[in-house]
Order: C-alpha cells, then structure tokens, then sequence
C-alpha cells in the first residue's frame, strides 16, 4: 500500500514534467509556456478578473503570477487596467492580439488532454478528478466572502418554477455562447460593481417572510469555489435553492447535490455534441464533452428535482439537433427555451425562431420526448 502511494506521487510528478515538454514543443511559435497559456485561457474565461483571481484560479503563488502576468504582457497578450476605486486593485483582459491566437491554445490544450485520456477508462478519469478535488482543498479558500455576484433580482416569479423567488447572478463562465444575453458577466467590464455577498446574504435575512426560493445562476456557479458555504448560508435560513448551471463541472455539480441544499437544478444542453463546441462558442474536446454527459447522467439518477434547457437559436438548431438531444434524454423535463435579444449580446447577430416556429418545433421534439415544453 505504501509503495502504491508512493507510486502515485512520482506518477504525478512524471506526469508535470512530460505535460510541460509536450507543451514546450507545441507553444515556440506563441512565445509561452504551459503555464502562462493556462493563464491566459483563465483570463480569457474570466475577463476582468484581478491578479489575486488569477492566482486562486490557476492555483499560483503571488511570485509565478507576478512573472505570469509580465509574460503575458510582453506578448501584447493581455492588458491592465487599474480598478476606478481602489488604484492597488488591477483587472486583467485579453487583446486582440490573443483572441487571434486563442482558438488555437485551446486546440493545443485540447489535443494535450485527448493524448491523455486516450485508453484511460472512465472510472479512473474520476478517480484523477477527485484526487485533484481533494489537493484543492488544501489551497483555495472556499469561503463565500470570496464569491463574486455581478448581481441580484430582487423578485422573480419566472426563474424558480412555481416560486416567489429572486435571483443572484455569479460573475464568470468558462462556456462564450454567441447567444449568451449576459454578455457582461462573461466579459466582465472594467470597473464592475460586484455585490458584498454578506449584504446579499443580509437582504435574503429580511426576506424570508416574503420568498420561496432563491436561484443561483450565472455565469457559471460552479466555478466559484465559495458558492458551497454561500449556497449553506442560504439554506441554513429556510430557502429552496435551485441552480443553475452549464454542466461542464460534474463533479463540483455532485457536490453541491449530495450537500443536501439544493433543491432544484436546470442544466442546460447546448446542442447535439457534434456542435457542442460552436454553439457554446469555446472549442471543447472529447474528454470535456464527457463531463456534460457525466452531469446529465448523474442528474437523471440523483433524486433531485431538475430540469434540462435548451435555448434554441435559429443559428445553431434545428429541429432535427433538438430531437436528438430529447431522445438522449427522454423522461427528464426538457424545456425549450425561445431565444430574445437583450440587447446584451455576446454576438449580436444571432438570431432566434418566431413564436409560432417555436410551438411548431415544440410539438415535434414531443414526438421523440412527450415531456418536452415551450419556454
Ligand atoms: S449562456 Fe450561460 S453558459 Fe453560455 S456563456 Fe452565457 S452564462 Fe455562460
């Protein structure tokens, strides 16, 4: 037993050091390491965020970020700007420069991690995911205090199915979906007003006379290691709590299930897999496209009550792409959402299906899945 434990250590440390070769080969042209490449991908997914984030994020010690962050400056990949309230606080964004070359990072990355998955069996891809989870815990600082929320509905009767609800908005999502109409909490803006989770967490005291539930939505929730304590403080005051999430995170997903304070989930499923990665407007590999099959299927098992959307774009589904996705998850709730422009586009040109193409479409898809409905 010994000797398997210390097996897996130098496994790991074989592991670092090939990855790194392989990324040293892969990256000469762009003039950065394996290192600073992530970087610049958590940047790219986290516009905005402050050298302290990136950091947490990328799991750095304030030395390596520094030098990360000079790099990455050199390179006119990133720029930054100095927060309008407190000049010490620096926010971090990419250039045109790197969004010239960010596909094809993520391109390396990808093929990196399809080289090596290739053979390893599902099982043993968890058991890699959950001895990741369990050294995280020994570095970031979960509490919710760190959470950031971009922001707060304070009523809603539309966003917890049958509730009075309202509904808090996390910043930050690693999927760009053309059609995402919460453009600014994606690509945060400089100078953004996040809220003070403890005077959320204060209004949600004064209401629990007046509410049912509170939604978490985003961005991505998942991401944030202090949405489990947040989530707990909602809970510990007599909420139902439902979230929301893109389901690119199973594990963080089984976690917040199995913690016993969510009490409802809508997950969405953006497209059949063969155009997974363009409709959600980030390249994404095969071994990713199984953490959106593992949340799906460990919804369909879990007991909770949950939900699958999908937000239909005349752009990027047809009838035919969501009848697949039905079928894959016939018997589960399936509500096909209609697509409106908030003025708040990431790509401003998409466009959706009229309202009676929707119930035209809604109908067939039922066809494949009776409980499919028109949102
Ligand atoms: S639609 Fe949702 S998953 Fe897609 S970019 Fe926006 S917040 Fe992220």
């Amino acid at each position: 037993m010994t000797e398997d434990k210390n097996n897996l250590l130098l496994n790991i440390s074989a592991l670092y050091r090939n990855v790194n070769k392989y990324f040293d080969r892969h990256l000469t042209d762009y003039d950065i390491g394996s290192g600073q490449m992530l970087s610049l991908i958590i940047i790219n997914e986290h516009e905005g965020l402050t050298a302290q984030q990136l950091a947490t994020y990328a799991e750095l010690d304030k030395g390596t970020t520094t030098k990360t962050i000079q790099k990455l400056l050199e390179c006119g990949y990133i720029e930054v700007v100095n927060d309008q309230q407190d000049k010490r606080i620096k926010h971090l964004y990419t250039t045109s420069t790197s969004r010239e070359i960010i596909n094809n990072l993520y391109k390396i990355r990808n093929e990196c991690t399809n080289q090596l998955l290739k053979d390893v069996r599902e099982e043993s891809e968890d058991l890699l995911d959950q001895l990741t989870a369990n050294s995280r815990s020994f570095a970031v600082d979960d509490s919710y205090q760190h959470l950031k929320i971009a922001g707060l509905q304070k009523l809603t009767l539309l966003d917890y199915p049958g509730k009075v609800g309202c509904t808090v908005f996390t910043a930050s999502c690693n999927l760009k979906c053309p059609f995402c109409h919460n453009k600014d909490l994606v690509f945060i803006p400089e100078g953004y007003p996040f809220y003070d989770p403890d005077e959320v967490l204060e209004f949600l005291q004064k209401r629990t006379s007046l509410l049912d539930g509170v939604c978490i939505t985003g961005g991505e929730p998942l991401l944030q290691p202090g949405i489990f304590d947040f989530i707990d403080k909602i809970k510990s005051m007599g909420y139902l709590v439902k979230l929301d999430t893109n389901g690119s995170l199973p594990q963080q997903l089984k976690k917040a299930v199995e913690s016993g304070n969510v009490d409802y989930v809508a997950m969405d499923i953006k497209n059949t897999w063969d155009k997974y990665s363009l409709t959600a407007g980030v390249a994404i590999s095969d071994s990713q496209l199984k953490n959106y099959r593992k949340s799906i299927d460990f919804l369909k098992k879990s007991g909770i009550d949950y939900e699958f959307r999908t937000t239909v774009v005349k752009d990027f589904h047809t009838a035919d792409d969501l009848k697949q996705i039905a079928k894959m998850i016939r018997g589960s709730k399936y509500f096909l959402q209609t697509f409106r422009n908030s003025g708040n586009l990431i790509n401003p040109n998409v466009t959706g299906y009229s309202q009676q193409e929707m119930e035209e479409i809604v109908r067939e898809v039922q066809t494949v899945n009776a409980t499919t409905y028109l949102r």
